[in-house]
């Protein structure tokens, strides 16, 4: 499933063909993804420039010259793919059409981006660019990892007290906008905190440490997107999946990468999904 770092890196795969271009034509070949696609949605898209291209949490945004915003959500198995763009990185043909190739933009540049989702957990939603943020799948979300609203205060502020575990409380979307199962993993090793530990029993200091951690694990896991962008030109145009080092995820049996620690990568299960984690650097 795409965290943060996938879905960054996707926008940013996406933003120089599409940013200030004009979707000459888009093909909505199924009424629903996840839920109802909006209704003519092809006509609404047809005509209109892409003036912005952002991202909130793990959505990506396309605001419109209409006054309208494409949300675009990648779900559990969305792919994007890039075609055909005049752009050096891209040298792509454009490839017969798939089974699951659900919506496809052409652009005026050439560029198709296809949206591909087999399992269809994927969404798109247009909506009013001013009301974007009231969205339900954004109104309850919290503050972005990289924004100023993401402070030490904040933070501590907020696990202050809490008993549920500090895995879960990071997890929360409410405290921290886009952070998933597998940079939580990661963050908690590098802070040295165990996944179980109560979120109100940490120092005050071990909450706020926890902020520059969270945003150095999410900028590493980007850089890497981008240095999967820059191959593209061998791949197969698919944006936003890439191989990144991850010191704890997925690892359970293996030694702990921390110098002169004897500890071997553990798993539990907490909340129904996967915990990893040293128990020797991890208390
Ligand atoms: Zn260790």
């Amino acid at each position: 499933m795409p965290e943060l770092p996938e879905v960054e890196t996707v926008r940013r795969g996406l933003d120089p063909v599409m940013t200030g271009q004009v979707i000459v034509q888009a093909q909505v070949n199924r009424p629903d993804l996840r839920w109802p696609l909006p209704l003519r949605m092809a006509e609404r898209l047809t005509g209109q420039r892409v003036e912005r291209l952002r991202r909130r949490s793990k959505y990506i945004l396309a605001d419109l010259s209409s006054g309208e915003t494409l949300l675009i959500h990648l779900g559990m198995s969305g792919r994007m793919l890039v075609s055909g763009a005049p752009l050096a990185q891209f040298h792509h043909d454009h490839p017969a059409p798939q089974k699951h190739d659900h919506v496809v933009l052409t652009m005026a540049n050439g560029a198709r981006i296809t949206f591909n989702d087999a399992r269809r957990f994927g969404a798109m939603d247009l909506i009013d660019t001013e009301m974007a943020d009231r969205h339900p799948l954004l109104a309850g979300i919290g503050p972005e990892p990289f924004g100023n609203d993401f402070d030490e205060t904040r933070l501590v502020a907020r696990l202050k007290g809490r008993a549920t575990p500090i895995k879960s409380a990071l997890l929360d979307q409410r405290t921290v906008a886009g952070l998933g199962n597998i940079y939580v993993c990661e963050t908690l090793f590098r802070a040295g905190v165990h996944p179980a530990r109560r979120a109100g029993d940490l120092p005050s200091s071990g909450v706020a440490g926890l902020v520059p951690i969270i945003r150095q694990v999410l900028t590493e896991a980007i850089a890497a997107g981008g240095s999967s962008l820059r191959d593209y030109r061998q791949s197969d145009g698919e944006l936003g999946y890439f191989q990144h080092r991850f010191h704890v995820y997925g690892r359970e049996g293996a030694p702990c990468q921390t110098p002169g620690c004897a500890g071997t990568v553990t798993r539990i299960v907490q909340s129904g999904r996967s915990s990893f984690f040293c128990p020797v650097c991890q208390t």
